[in-house]
């Protein structure tokens, strides 16, 4: 079999949205599983439109994605000239023709066409009228004007044009420019891509590229067109549906590999697995579970399956995602005191932003106690158990989780404290909070003089508190 050759051509008109991630995502993992090449190619024709910060908000955001390309990126823009040639092809072998037909005359064609009950089109006018380039020129395609044109679609299956219905499409423009179908279609050729797989939104662009492959002679590549992404209330995803922007989710927190995840089951499904890691997808993932329906975005799905890869990644990992964050807070923990904080919150973290969130009570020098929590828990009560725990930490030569949990243990039966009343007091003192990791392990990573610092700090409060009453 041909080395499977796929490819993603992205406008660089904004940036690189949800579906045009699941795109190159499905390109990406075809090539990979088959061992074949994935071609990146910048299509900046609609020079207009396109600009130099899309291109590099597309290519950031593929990088994050860890969605690496063989070839490219090309630009379409530096292909004018091949273009051309084969334009001319086409003119050569009378199978396009220049039109000088104005865009009014055009009007009252597909007008006509309507009074018909036909679909309005262009009718085809100079067609055999033998016209030579001139100033506002176009040319056209010579389309066939009977038969069929079947898009042989690896998801949706047969998709059937009657060629009566399509007209002589321009394939350059009077500025002499090529159109999106003409470009795409020698790009495809020349760049040996034989695997399409794109939105179905250009299904209606596919029979007129068939159309021209055709004419140029050239093997058809697999075309798969895939459903669009909705938005939970089932309109075409949009802005008002939240973030679209792969590199919004980057912002808010979310892991490549969970955002990879998630994009995949934007229409791929392998049996009822929900969660695969980068290699498995590589392994896994084929055309014929692409569905033929479209599929929901959804945010809090995103967000639990971001949440189990937070859980399945290396410390170590996470920790460098965090380092960002943490140095715009101000903290920049040694490595291994920071991998320990990750330890005691990867099962409880959904996105690097919450890891980030709950690691800053282990490193700020101060904390801000919650104002319900300690009016609740920092009690006379529990005065003699903090002392108590002080004295026994201060005394504690093996300062480890065991050890800490016999030692808080131990308190409760000499105090006869319930853990009920000590613990939410003691969390407070160590984190502010009312909710953390366990306690223990809390204790750990602060680390002792730190841990008996905040215990102090802690009975100070309980002493001010009631100073004040
Ligand atoms: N440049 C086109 C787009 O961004 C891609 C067309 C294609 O996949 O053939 O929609």
């Amino acid at each position: 079999m041909d080395t499977i050759i796929t490819r993603f051509p992205p406008s660089p008109t904004g940036y690189l949205h949800v579906g045009g991630a699941r795109t190159a995502l499905f390109n990406w993992l075809y090539a990979r599983k088959n061992g074949g090449k994935f071609v990146l190619r910048i299509e900046d024709t609609d020079t207009e439109r396109s600009t130099q910060a899309s291109v590099d908000a597309i290519l950031e955001s593929l990088e994050w994605l860890g969605i690496d390309w063989d070839e490219g990126p090309y630009f379409q823009t530096e292909r004018f000239d091949l273009y051309k040639e084969y334009i001319r092809k086409l003119l050569d072998s009378d199978k396009a023709y220049y039109c000088t037909c104005t865009p009014d005359e055009i009007d009252v064609m597909r007008e006509e066409a309507k009074v018909k009950g036909l679909k309005p089109k262009y009718n085809g006018r100079c067609r055999e009228r033998g016209l030579k380039e001139s100033e506002n020129s176009v040319i056209r395609f010579k389309a066939p004007l009977a038969g069929t044109t079947v898009i042989n679609d690896v998801i949706k299956k047969n998709i059937v044009f009657q060629n009566t219905e399509l007209d002589d499409f321009i394939i350059e423009r009077s500025d002499k420019t090529p159109t999106y179908n003409l470009a795409v279609v020698v790009d495809d050729v020349t760049m040996n891509i034989n695997t399409i797989i794109r939105g179905d939104d250009h299904v209606n662009n596919t029979p007129k590229q068939i159309m021209l492959y055709n004419a140029l002679g050239e093997k058809l590549p697999v075309f798969g067109h895939v459903p669009m992404v909705l938005g939970k209330d089932k309109s075409r995803l949009s802005k008002r549906h939240g973030a679209m922007s792969v590199t919004e989710y980057r912002d808010m927190g979310y892991l490549p590999d969970a955002m990879l995840n998630y994009l995949v089951r934007l229409g791929w499904s392998f049996g009822d697995e929900e969660f695969f890691t980068r290699e498995d997808l590589k392994e896994k993932f084929n055309l014929e579970n692409i569905g033929r329906s479209p599929s929901v975005f959804d945010t809090d799905k995103l967000l639990a399956i971001n949440g189990e890869h937070i859980r399945a990644t290396k410390v170590k990992t996470l920790s460098e995602f965090m380092k960002p964050g943490l140095k715009e807070k101000g903290f920049e923990p040694d490595e291994a005191h920071l991998e320990k904080i990750v330890k005691t919150l990867s099962e409880r973290s959904r996105t690097i932003h919450e890891l980030v969130d709950g690691s800053l009570f282990y490193l700020e020098d101060e904390l801000t106690y919650c104002e319900k929590g300690s009016k609740k828990n920092m009690k006379q009560n529990v005065v003699e158990g903090i002392q108590t725990l002080i004295e026994d930490f201060e005394a504690l030569e093996d300062y480890t989780q065991d050890k800490i949990e016999e030692i808080f243990k131990g308190v409760l039966e000499k105090t006869g404290l319930k853990f009920g009343k000590l613990g939410p007091a003691v969390r407070i003192a160590l984190t502010g909070k009312t909710n953390s990791p366990g306690i223990y392990e809390v204790v750990e990573v602060l680390g002792k003089e730190t841990t008996i610092a905040r215990l102090k700090a802690g009975l100070d409060f309980i002493e001010a508190r009631y100073k004040e009453d």
